[in-house]
C-alpha cells in the first residue's frame, strides 16, 4: 500500500476496495485528505460517525505505519481483529503480551511490515518505544478518545498529557486527535494540551436524530423499565447503566427472573467473565448488558436499540456518550432514564468525599447541576443537549418525551412554601425523609424527641403523599432552592433562591407530581 503521491482518488479506492464501502460519510473525505497531505486535524464526531476510517485510510495511503494511541487495552484486540479480517497488517503492543510477542511485533514494525499499530499512551511514552519509533517510518499519529487529555472533560487520564511530546519529537508526522464528546472548553483544552492549536478542526453535528430521549422519575424504576422494555424492545439488544456494582448485579439477576437474558458487567468481575459477557453481547442477538460506566467505550455494536439509565449520570457529557451507544446503525432507538432524589444525594456525597481538590469538586458539582437541569427540563431535551455542545437546533425536535408529551406543569408555589418553611422550622438539620414526616404529621420517636409534633408546620401537608413530597423536594433541590448538606448526612438547607418563594414574591411552576403509588410516571412509560 505504500506509494508516495497520494490523492483522494486513492483514498476513495482504498475505501471501496478494502472496506467495501461506496463513499465517504460526512466530513470523512476532507479529514482523510488533510492527514494524507501531512497536516494535523482535530476531529469531533459523535459515536458511530465513523472516526476510525479518518485515521485508518491515511495510515494506508501514506508511507509507513500509522500509530494509534488508544486508552483501553481491551478494545485494541477487537480493532486489530477487525483490520486483520480485511487482510491488513494490524498489531498492538500492550502490557498483556509476553516479551516474545512484543519482540516479534517490534521487529515487524522495524521491517516496515505493519500498516497500523495500536498502543496505549503510557506504553508509547516509554523510552524504549520512542527510540524504536525513531527508527521507523511513521505515517501518522492518531490520538483516539482525545478528551482524556482534558481535565475539564469527564475522563481525564494523566498519561495523555505526555502526548504533547509527539509534536516536538516528530514534527513532520501528521497528528489527528479524535473524540466523540467535547464541549467548547474541552475542545480548547485538547488543542492546547496536544499542541494542536493550528490544526484544522472538524466538528460534526452532534445530533443523533434517531435516538429518542426520555427522562422521568417513576416511583418504581425497575417496574417502569420492564414495562418500557416489554412495550418497545421485545427481544432487542440494549445496555442498562447503574451507578454501583451491587445494583448492576441485582438488576441483572432481576431481569433474568423476568425472562430476559441480562449479563452483568463491572470492574469488580473477573476479567474472563467480563470479556466473556462483552463478547456474547457483541456476537449474540437480543442480549441486555447491565453495567457500570466501565462498559462501553469503543464498543462497536451497531444495533444497540436502547440505553437505559437507572441512575443519574454525573455529567451531560457522560449522558450523551452513554446514550450515544444506542442506534449507531441509524435505526430508531431509545435513551430512557429513570432517576430519583437519592441519586442527587448519592452523587453529591460521592463528590464531597472524593479527594479531588476544591476547584475540581466545584467543577464536578457544576456538571451535576447541568445534568440535573437537563433531567428536570420541561422543554425539548435535544435542543438543550445540543446547545450544551455548542450545536444549535432551531426547532424543537419532536422526538423526545417533552416534545411528544409536553409535561403538565402546575402552580407549586403553595406546596413549595410549605416544604421550605418546614425545612426552616425544623432547623435545617434534617434529611428529606424526616421533613416529609413532619409535613405529613407522622408521629415518630424522633419527631417527638425533637418536639416537632408541636411545631407550626407539623401536619400541614396531608394533601400529598410521601412520594409526591419527595418529588417536590427533588425539584426544589434540582432548581437550587434547597441545598443538600452532604457533610451533614444529607440534611437540606434553604438557599438564597428560596427567599422570594417563601416571602410570596415569586410563583413556582413545577412538573406534575407523581400521582400516588403504582401509577407510573408519565414521561417514561410511553
Ligand atoms: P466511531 O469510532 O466514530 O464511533 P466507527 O469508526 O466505529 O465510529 O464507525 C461506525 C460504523 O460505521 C462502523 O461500523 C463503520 O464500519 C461504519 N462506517 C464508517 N464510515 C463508513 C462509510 N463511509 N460508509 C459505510 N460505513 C461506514
Ligand atoms: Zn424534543
Amino acid at each position: 500500500m505504500q506509494t508516495h503521491e497520494m490523492t483522494s482518488t486513492d483514498a476513495l479506492e482504498i475505501l471501496q476496495t478494502i472496506y467495501g464501502f461506496d463513499g465517504f460519510r460526512g466530513q470523512q473525505q476532507e479529514i482523510v485528505d488533510t492527514i494524507i497531505r501531512g497536516e494535523d486535524a482535530l476531529v469531533l464526531m459523535p459515536t458511530g460517525g465513523g472516526k476510525s476510517l479518518c485515521y485508518q485510510i491515511p495510515s494506508l495511503a501514506r508511507p509507513g505505519t500509522g500509530i494509534i494511541v488508544s486508552p483501553l487495552i481491551a478494545l485494541m484486540q477487537d480493532q486489530v481483529d477487525a483490520l486483520r479480517a480485511l487482510n491488513l497488517n494490524a498489531a498492538f503492543i500492550n502490557s498483556s503480551m509476553n516479551a516474545q510477542d512484543v519482540a516479534r511485533t517490534e521487529q515487524a514494525l522495524l521491517d516496515g511490515q505493519i500498516d497500523m499499530l495500536y498502543v496505549a499512551p503510557e506504553r508509547l511514552l516509554m523510552s524504549g518505544m520512542l527510540s524504536l519509533l525513531d527508527r521507523c517510518e511513521i505515517a501518522l499519529f492518531a490520538i483516539d478518545e482525545a478528551h482524556c487529555v482534558s481535565q475539564w472533560g469527564h475522563d481525564f487520564r494523566k498519561e495523555y498529557m505526555g502526548l504533547s511530546l509527539l509534536s516536538e519529537r516528530y514534527p513532520t508526522v501528521p497528528r489527528i486527535a479524535l473524540t466523540a464528546t467535547a464541549d467548547e472548553r474541552t475542545r480548547k483544552e485538547i488543542a492546547s494540551n496536544l499542541q494542536l492549536t493550528t490544526a484544522a478542526s472538524f466538528v460534526s453535528s452532534f445530533d443523533r436524530p434517531n435516538i429518542r430521549y426520555a427522562i422521568g422519575e417513576p416511583v418504581n424504576p425497575r417496574d417502569a423499565m420492564l414495562h418500557f422494555l416489554d412495550t418497545h424492545h421485545e427481544g432487542e439488544a440494549g445496555i442498562v447503566y447503574c451507578l454501583s456494582r451491587k445494583k448492576v448485579e441485582q438488576t441483572a439477576e432481576w431481569l433474568n427472573k423476568q425472562g430476559r437474558t441480562a449479563l452483568p458487567y463491572h470492574a469488580g468481575l473477573p476479567a474472563e467473565e467480563r470479556q466473556h459477557n462483552q463478547t456474547r453481547f457483541l456476537r449474540e442477538d437480543g442480549l441486555i448488558v447491565v453495567a457500570t460506566i466501565a462498559f462501553g467505550m469503543g464498543i462497536d455494536k451497531p444495533d444497540v436499540r436502547f440505553v437505559v439509565h437507572l441512575n443519574l449520570p454525573k455529567s451531560v457529557e457522560a449522558y450523551y456518550q452513554e446514550t450515544g451507544r444506542a442506534g449507531r446503525d441509524g435505526q430508531p432507538s431509545n435513551a430512557w432514564m429513570a432517576y430519583g432524589l437519592q441519586d442527587v444525594i448519592n452523587l453529591r456525597s460521592m463528590m464531597a468525599q472524593s479527594d479531588a481538590d476544591e476547584q475540581h469538586k466545584r467543577l464536578e458539582n457544576h456538571k451535576l447541576e447541568t445534568m440535573l437541569g437537563l433531567a428536570e427540563l420541561t422543554t425539548c431535551r435535544r435542543q438543550s443537549l445540543l446547545s450544551y455542545f455548542g450545536d444549535t437546533l432551531v426547532e424543537p425536535c419532536g422526538n423526545c418525551d417533552n416534545c411528544l408529551y409536553p409535561p403538565h406543569t402546575w402552580d407549586a408555589t403553595e406546596a413549595a412554601r410549605k416544604a421550605l418553611s418546614c425545612v426552616y422550622r425544623t432547623g435545617q438539620r434534617f434529611g428529606v425523609t424526616y421533613v416529609v414526616d413532619v409535613l405529613m404529621g407522622k408521629v415518630s420517636e424522633r419527631v417527638t424527641r425533637f418536639g416537632h409534633d408541636r411545631q407550626s408546620t407539623f401536619g400541614i401537608g396531608k394533601e400529598y403523599s410521601a412520594n409526591e413530597w419527595r418529588n417536590l423536594f427533588r425539584q426544589l433541590i434540582a432548581r437550587g432552592l434547597l441545598a443538600v448538606d452532604v457533610e451533614g448526612h444529607g440534611s437540606v438547607l434553604l438557599t438564597e433562591s428560596a427567599r422570594p418563594v417563601l416571602k410570596g414574591e415569586q410563583t413556582l411552576h413545577l412538573r406534575e407530581l407523581v400521582v400516588g403509588e403504582g401509577k407510573k410516571s408519565r414521561s417514561v412509560t410511553r
